[in-house]
């Protein structure tokens, strides 16, 4: 691997609380990437809003609108876990598809590159940029068009399942499914819109357990516990 896109849910971030930042959990982060970062790898990172607000959060107001509010959830998690980052010692910066002022710079591929060879770690804050997507779809879209090698989703979940293991105590755990599969049997890796991005465009990933010890690091280095998504 040497450029990878790494998925954190929102969720995950505000740890047990389920809303806003848990710090400790964060902070972790940092350091597993730091880590991999210092040894080389180029890391993009796409930040889900779960944390703060969905677009389905409200059926009172204008869809549209919800979904402009679940994008800039977003940005403000990629502000803040750039700032962590910067605080551990990386070098960062957050690229957004719409003008957010002096906050965030647009992303282009260009850009990216750019950061990538100063040792930068880039976050693609702002999803797509359109309501009606979710941050799975602008995450399979910044892998394709950066060139990752693979994407790491990093979900609250340790691997893929046939059907929920809080629900169902014999649920089967996938060690490999192909994204066909995963289409077919609607087993919600991603929401289908990515789904089928990462099948026209034979974008693998790699679905892991944030929570579980030095996972990112570990999934990176080849000691992977969760379920490989093969296109
Ligand atoms: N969102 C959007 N377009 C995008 C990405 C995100 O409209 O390209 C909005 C949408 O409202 C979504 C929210 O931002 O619910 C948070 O994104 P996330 O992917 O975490 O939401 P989820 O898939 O959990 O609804």
């Amino acid at each position: 691997m040497k450029r990878v896109l790494l998925k954190l849910s929102g969720e995950a971030l505000a740890g047990d609380k389920k809303t806003g930042f848990d710090e400790p959990t964060v902070t972790a982060v940092a350091r597993q990437v730091k880590e991999l970062v210092d040894d080389g790898l180029e890391v993009g990172i796409v930040i889900g809003g779960g944390n703060f607000w969905r677009g389905r959060s409200s059926e009172k107001i204008d869809r549209t609108k919800a979904d402009q509010i679940g994008m800039l959830a977003t940005v403000m998690n990629c502000i803040y876990v750039s700032e962590i980052f910067r605080s551990v010692g990386m070098k960062t910066k957050v690229l957004t598809p719409f003008a957010c002022g002096a906050f965030t710079e647009l992303f282009s591929k260009d850009l990216v590159n750019e950061c990538f060879s100063k040792g930068m770690v880039t976050f693609y804050a702002g999803g797509t940029g359109h309501p009606y997507f979710s941050t799975d779809t602008a995450t399979v879209l910044r892998a394709i068009e950066i060139e990752a090698d693979v994407i790491l989703l990093a979900k609250s979940i340790d691997a893929v399942y046939d059907s929920d293991p809080k629900v169902n105590p014999n649920a089967k755990k996938y060690d490999e499914v192909s994204i066909q599969e995963v289409i077919d049997k609607k087993l919600g890796v991603v929401d289908m819109a990515a789904s089928i991005l990462c099948m026209e465009n034979k974008m693998p990933m790699l679905v892991f357990g944030l929570n579980e010890e030095n996972s990112i690091v570990e999934t990176v280095k080849g000691n992977f516990k969760g379920t490989r998504v093969t296109v």
